[in-house]
Parts: C-alpha cells; structure tokens; sequence
C-alpha cells in the first residue's frame, strides 16, 4: 500500500482521485540536492520501492 500525494492540493491519501479532481502521486524524492544529505534518503526510498516491484 503507497501513501499517494495530490501535486494539487497537497493532500494525503490511498486512493488515485483526489477530491479536488486532480489525481494524486507517490511523493517523490528530491531531485536534485547540492548538498549530498539527501543520498541517504534517496536510496532508502529507492530500496524501498525496489521492494515493491
Ligand atoms: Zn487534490
């Protein structure tokens, strides 16, 4: 189960459809970070959904 995120509204929530009509996302990672205290973070998240697959 995946906590989804709507881009639109910023709310939480299990289900694709938000109820302001957008459709919610998985939360992403930082892209991009010019500091590396983020890499942690993006490879737990990457182990993770690797578990998923
Ligand atoms: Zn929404």
């Amino acid at each position: 189960m995946h906590i989804l995120k709507c881009p639109k509204c910023n709310s939480y929530g299990l289900t694709e459809k938000c109820g302001c009509g957008s459709k919610r996302v998985r939360p992403k990672p930082p892209k991009y970070s010019p500091e590396d205290k983020y890499a942690k973070y993006r490879r737990k998240w990457k182990e993770e959904h690797k578990k998923n697959v």
